[in-house]
């Protein structure tokens, strides 16, 4: 993305990772140690991650980012068995894609059309009726922000569907201050995915991990073939990991620019953000005409993310203060 392009469309985090990361990275190029193969296993890194989740390094896989972490849960668990997939509607577009490329059938459960609120009851007479294999939700969720399940549901649905693998996409789980990661221990039908491309802000770099039971992760390490993440991206995700307080810190910066930004947005006739416990909001149009709206962001080179299937929508990260309200700014000033 160029300078010049204000990009509320790419869920990124606006401060960039720990300087500690940028160090360790350049010291490692300087070192020429990439001439080697590094560790085949990510072995380091899920030692740190075990730690960090209170789980042990065999709960642990590692890969280029929580998107190929899916494709191979999808080769081994929808494309192979051919089972179904069932996912809330809307979710994210790209993880919905690849399962209606390798799953029998994509069952959708809509959310609540006024909060998005994922109905628990539906979700389980579904996976029952259909006979789903696999679900995935993220939680909190995309383009919505919101969170889809608590303590509560996330217990009856591994409780009340057993046979079903959930997946819980957690790419978003470090502003909401929501993971369900250490359940793993106990139970059998969960896999949790983590991602160091949002609150860490190495979307670059392409690592994320699959967290699971010991049984599921052995099961998906026949599909990854060692040395799968380079040598440098495990330096930097291991030099992330261990700066918590910067992560603490950013993501507190990041929640109180969000609260301001919604606030921004909220004062806007015609705009109407939804709650967000993510880094960004959806934002429904009431009454602006959108192709307009989208021209007269274009023109000041900023860019917002649509979807085809929701037109009156639009969905902007949370990035730097002065950024928001240069957006602000802009959408308050749409001509009519
Ligand atoms: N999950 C969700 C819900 C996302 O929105 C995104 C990024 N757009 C990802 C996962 C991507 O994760 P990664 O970069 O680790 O593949």
């Amino acid at each position: 993305v160029s300078e010049h392009v204000l990009a509320f469309d790419q869920a990124i985090n606006p401060y960039g990772c720990s300087p500690k990361v940028a160090e360790a990275m350049a010291a490692f190029a300087l070192s020429r140690s990439y001439r080697f193969y590094g560790d085949p296993d990510a072995r380091a890194l899920r030692e740190k991650l075990a730690a960090h989740h209170g789980l042990a390094p065999e709960n642990l896989l590692v890969y280029n980012g929580a998107g190929e972490a899916l494709v191979w849960i999808f080769v081994a668990r929808l494309l192979l068995p051919q089972a179904r997939l069932l996912v809330p509607y809307p979710a994210y577009e790209r993880f919905v894609a690849v399962g209606a490329r390798t799953a029998a059938e994509v069952v959708e459960v809509p959310l609540d059309p006024q909060d998005f609120s994922l109905d628990i009851d539906r979700v389980i007479e579904t996976a029952r009726a259909r006979g789903a294999g696999v679900a995935l939700l993220s939680n909190p969720n995309n383009p919505t922000g919101n969170l889809l399940v608590d303590e509560a549901a996330m217990a009856r649905l591994l409780d009340e569907v057993p046979e079903l693998l959930w997946i819980v996409d957690e790419a978003y789980a470090d502003y909401a201050g929501v993971s369900h990661a250490s359940w793993v221990a106990e139970r059998r039908n969960l896999v949790v995915l983590r991602t160091f491309s949002k609150a860490y802000g190495l979307a670059g770099l392409r690592v994320g991990y699959a967290v699971g039971h010991v049984e599921e992760m052995t099961r998906l390490s026949a599909f990854r073939l060692p040395w799968n993440v380079g040598s440098m991206s495990l330096v930097a995700a291991e030099t992330a990991i261990d700066d918590q307080e910067y992560l603490k810190d950013v993501v507190g910066k990041i929640r109180a620019d969000r609260e301001a930004f919604g606030a921004m947005l909220r004062s806007v006739p015609g705009l109407r953000p939804y709650p967000s416990d993510a880094n960004f909001y959806l934002v429904a149009l009431d009454g602006l005409n959108p192709p307009r709206l989208l021209e007269h962001l274009a023109a000041q080179r900023i860019r917002v993310r649509t979807r085809p299937d929701m037109p009156s929508h639009i969905r902007v990260t949370s990035l730097l203060p002065e950024q928001n309200a240069r957006l602000v700014e802009a959408l308050a000033t749409v001509p009519a």
